[in-house]
């Protein structure tokens, strides 16, 4: 099982991706849980990342691709993953796809999940992250409206799509993505 879970911030694709981690034995690659532990250890990545982290902008595209790259071509990744904030801009999408080519990495899937925006917001604002402060939100919601949502259209026609709604519980959200993948 190979998916790349899209989606705005706030939809909820952290908890879905570690769920369905679970389920099928595969490796949750969340480049922003990797970018806060590198924070948090205070390593040259973090150090790089944190500016932008705490703004709620996107790290440049080499550094996310980077580290993405490396874990895609571990022994862990051989049976499969899930994506979960990788890729956020077009050039990390083409980037990626360069990866999948040279790491002979096929049937990938997106599963796109679609929240409206003022439960997006008000998801943020419980989850209390210390990025979710009502300014940060906005600003993350305004680069995924101009940076992240493009990505989609480059997925269009060169993998498949699947479109689940991400309203519900957590568990009607999770069936609806094991159904829609399988
Ligand atoms: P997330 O945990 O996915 O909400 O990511 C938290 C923060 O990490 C984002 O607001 C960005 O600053 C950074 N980040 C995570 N993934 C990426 C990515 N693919 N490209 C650039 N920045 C990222």
């Amino acid at each position: 099982m190979r998916i790349i879970l899209f989606g705005a911030p706030g939809v909820g694709k952290g908890t879905q991706a570690a769920l369905l981690a679970q389920r099928f034995g595969i490796p949750h690659i969340s480049t922003g849980d990797m970018l806060r532990a590198a924070m948090q250890s205070g390593s040259e990545l973090g150090r790089k990342a944190k500016e932008y982290v705490e703004s709620g902008g996107l790290v440049p595209d080499e550094v996310v691709i980077g580290i993405v790259r490396d874990v895609l071509a571990s022994d862990a990744c051989r049976s499969g993953f899930i994506l979960d904030g990788f890729p956020r801009t077009t050039a990390q999408a083409e980037a990626l796809h360069r990866i999948f080519a040279e790491l002979k990495i096929n049937d990938v899937q997106v599963v796109s999940l679609d929240v409206a925006e003022d439960e997006i917001v008000r998801r943020l604002l419980l989850r209390g992250r210390a990025d979710d402060t009502e300014q940060t939100i906005r600003h993350r919601l305004q680069v995924y409206a101009d940076a992240t949502a493009p990505v989609k259209a480059f997925y269009a026609g060169k993998v498949p799509v699947r479109e689940v709604p991400g309203m519900g519980t957590v568990e009607d959200i999770q069936q609806r993505i094991v159904a829609a993948v399988a």
